[in-house]
C-alpha cells in the first residue's frame, strides 16, 4: 500500500475509494492508475446524499496529470446506487466532475494554462483536440460568470472594438472601479445598452444603480445611455476627445496656412502639444 501513497494523494482518492493497482507501460510513456472503492462500502446517492450499497458499475477513464513525464489515466468502475427516493444514479467521484473525461486536477492545468496561450496551443502542448479544451474552458468560465455579483456597480465605461478586419464590431463593458470586465456583445448600437441591462438584473444590479458612463461621442451610444441608464451621467473619455480636437485643429491649420506662412511644416507642433 505505501508504494501507491503518492497516487493515492496525487489522484486525491479518499474512502471508499483507493489505489487498487498501477500499470506503467514504458513503450507507450502511459501509467494507468486504478482505483476502486472497498468492497460492501455505502456509496451517496449524488441527489440526496442517502448512502446505499452499490447496484451495478460501469468502467471510466479519466486523463489526469502526468507523473514521471508520462501521461496519466485514472481508471474505475463508477457505481451506480439505487436511491429508494431517486432510483438508480451514478455516483459523483471525488476526482472529477459529471460528463468530462479529465481529473479535476487536469482541468486546473487547462485553465491555468488557457490564461497564457490560446485554446488551440495548449491542445498542441497537452495532445488533446480543442474542442475538449473548450469545453471545459467554456464550462468553467460559464461557472464562474454566473456567480458574479453586479449590485454594487455605479461606473462603467462602453467601448466598441473591430474585429475581422474591421467589418464587425463588439460593444465591451467595463467596471472602472474595479477594473473588470463585464459584458460584451456584438454589435455597436444603442442596443448592447439594453443587453447590458439584461446582464446586469441576471447578476443582481438594475439599470438605476449605473451613475457614471464613460463612452466615445458615438450617437449611438450617447442615445443608448440615454434610453436604458436613467440615472447615469455621461463623460466622454479624452482619447476620442483629442482625436476630434487634433483633426479640427489640423483643418483650421490647412485652411489658414495659405495666408499665415508662419503655420507652415508646424503640423506636429500642434499634435504634439498638450491641449487639455
Ligand atoms: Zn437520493
Amino acid at each position: 500500500m505505501e508504494a501507491k501513497r503518492p497516487f493515492q494523494d496525487g489522484t486525491r482518492t479518499s474512502a471508499p475509494w483507493e489505489v487498487a493497482s498501477l500499470d506503467l507501460n514504458v513503450g507507450e510513456r502511459r501509467l494507468d492508475i486504478r482505483v476502486d472503492f472497498q468492497r460492501g462500502s455505502s456509496l451517496p446517492c449524488p441527489v440526496c446524499g442517502k448512502q446505499s450499497k452499490a447496484h451495478d458499475t460501469e468502467a471510466r477513464t479519466w486523463r489526469h496529470l502526468e507523473f514521471f513525464q508520462r501521461a496519466a489515466y485514472l481508471t474505475a468502475r463508477v457505481p451506480r446506487c439505487n436511491c429508494d427516493e431517486h432510483g438508480i444514479k451514478t455516483v459523483d467521484v471525488p476526482w472529477a466532475r459529471k460528463g468530462s473525461g479529465f481529473t479535476l486536477m487536469f482541468e486546473g492545468l487547462i485553465m491555468m494554462l488557457v490564461r497564457e496561450m490560446t485554446v488551440n496551443a495548449v491542445a498542441r502542448l497537452v495532445g488533446e483536440h480543442d474542442t475538449r479544451i473548450w469545453r471545459v474552458l467554456n464550462h468553467h468560465v460559464d461557472e464562474a460568470r454566473a456567480k458574479q455579483n453586479f449590485s454594487k456597480v455605479q461606473t462603467i465605461a462602453v467601448d466598441e472594438k473591430s474585429y475581422r478586419r474591421g467589418h464587425r464590431y463588439v460593444t465591451f463593458v467595463m467596471d472602472l472601479e474595479q477594473r473588470r470586465l463585464l459584458f460584451g456583445t456584438v454589435g455597436r448600437d444603442g442596443d448592447t445598452l439594453a443587453a447590458f441591462v439584461e446582464e446586469l438584473k441576471a447578476h443582481g444590479g438594475e439599470a438605476r444603480q449605473i451613475q457614471d458612463v464613460c463612452s466615445d461621442l458615438s450617437p449611438a451610444f450617447i442615445k443608448g445611455i440615454q434610453k436604458h441608464l436613467p440615472e447615469a451621467e455621461t463623460t466622454f473619455d479624452r482619447f476620442h476627445l483629442m482625436k476630434l480636437m487634433n483633426e479640427a485643429l489640423d483643418s483650421v491649420r490647412r485652411e489658414e496656412s495659405p495666408s499665415t506662412p508662419g503655420l507652415k511644416k508646424t503640423r506636429y507642433h500642434w499634435l504634439k502639444n498638450p491641449v487639455i
